[in-house]
């Protein structure tokens, strides 16, 4: 008994010095339950072409509503989750939800965009991958070619392991973006040679666009090398009117951010669609993109 209370007075001492290592083991504890007390839920925010005036896809983003800490933003727990192995469920299960989403939505007669998850580097480097990407595909119905699975520089270190599962990936059928791209490293012969379909150009080159003639240049960097490897290129984080234009002018014809929509839920996406369609053509008038 009393050995037990020393014990406890000790832990309590320890997080009472570390604020930031009791949070995250609170995290951690909770969100072994999180999956099973169905307190995860995915968003949807829609990725849009300025020429065709239409939405072209939509990335489904991971939120945690925890009942006493509230919104919980997955720069908060992913880390955690990847540390801990827990994202390994939880990524399928996003994934299995959002191609059942999808899948549901075409059923329903809306057009044929297609759905980007984000991989973590863990679910990467899994040894099932492949295999789960196929049984997932298969359980929901959804066509390979509407799912695109993001992933980022950082993971691909391992140039071997790298390519092995980007073609596995691709002879699957589904599409593959770098996201956050132009914050790691990536160099053109690298990108030559794996099964890439389209680059997302990072928010943080983004925001800057009006203010820093450098992020600019570093823009048409990225769309210049796109145009060369045959790739897409979408900018994320595009939240004015001026960021659109250059982006265009630059020959930036896809876009996702704030200006568009905020991510939403399947519910309000539904709901949504018909204003959110008009609002695009809008935007594409607005504008000087030409069909
Ligand atoms: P990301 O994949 O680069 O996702 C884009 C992030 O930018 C999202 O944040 C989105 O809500 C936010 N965003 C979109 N438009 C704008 C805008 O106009 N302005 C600003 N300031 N932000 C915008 P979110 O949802 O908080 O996600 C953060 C990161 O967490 C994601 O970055 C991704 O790396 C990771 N993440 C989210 N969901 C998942 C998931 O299901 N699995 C994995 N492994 N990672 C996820
Ligand atoms: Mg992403
Ligand atoms: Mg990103
Ligand atoms: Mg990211």
């Amino acid at each position: 008994m009393e050995a037990k209370h020393q014990n406890r007075s000790f832990e309590f001492f320890q997080f009472e010095m570390d604020g930031k290592a009791l949070d995250n083991l609170v995290i951690e504890n909770d969100l072994y339950h999180a999956l099973e007390k169905n307190q995860l839920v995915v968003v949807f925010q829609p990725q849009i072409d300025l020429c065709k005036g239409e939405i072209i896809g939509l990335e489904a983003l991971i939120r945690w509503h925890h009942p006493t800490h509230g919104f919980v933003s997955p720069g908060k727990f992913i880390s955690i989750a990847e540390e801990t192995g827990l994202i390994i469920p939880i990524g399928e299960w996003v994934l299995r939800t959002a191609c059942q989403q999808l899948k549901q939505w075409h059923d329903q007669g809306l057009p044929p965009f297609r759905v980007a998850v984000n991989l973590s580097i863990r679910q990467f480097y899994q040894q099932d991958l492949v295999e789960k990407v196929k049984e997932i595909l298969d359980e929901t119905g959804l066509a390979p070619e509407y799912l695109e699975l993001e992933v980022t520089e950082s993971m691909m270190m391992n140039i071997d392991h790298t390519k092995k599962t980007l073609d596995a990936l691709k002879q699957l059928g589904v599409q593959i973006a770098i996201d956050d791209f132009g914050t790691g490293y990536s160099s053109l012969s690298y990108l030559k040679h794996l099964p890439v379909d389209r680059l997302k150009i990072d928010r943080s080159f983004v925001s800057d666009i009006v203010s820093e003639h450098s992020d600019v240049t570093i823009i048409s960097t990225i769309i210049s090398m796109a145009q060369f490897l045959n790739l897409e290129v979408i900018a994320e984080g595009v939240e004015t009117l001026i960021q659109k234009e250059i982006l265009e002018s630059r020959r930036c014809m896809q876009i996702q951010g704030y200006l568009t929509s905020p991510p939403m839920t399947s519910e309000q996406f539904s709901e949504q669609f018909p204003k959110l369609q008009q609002k695009v053509r809008l935007l594409v008038k607005s504008g000087m993109a030409k069909n």
